[in-house]
């Protein structure tokens, strides 16, 4: 089972539809450094290659995740 990256969070990323049994995702991959020039903790000397590599990616709930790709 796949865990928020945040340490005081580890919310699970995938949540059951009880009534379906579906496997939903509830989470989503954030960057450290953003995509875009000028977005939050952007680095003027990191490649695109790096900033697709998986040290750049962390895996958190949709919550997590919206807060580290926003702020
Ligand atoms: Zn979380």
């Amino acid at each position: 089972m796949f865990r928020c990256a945040k340490p005081d969070c580890s919310k699970p990323l995938y949540r059951m539809n009880n009534e379906t049994g579906e496997t939903i995702l509830n989470g989503r991959v954030a960057h450290i450094h953003p995509r875009r020039r000028g977005g939050p903790r952007w680095k003027d000397e990191m490649t695109a290659e790096d900033n697709r590599s998986a040290d750049n990616l962390l895996l958190l709930c949709e919550e997590h995740a919206f807060e580290i790709d926003d702020t």
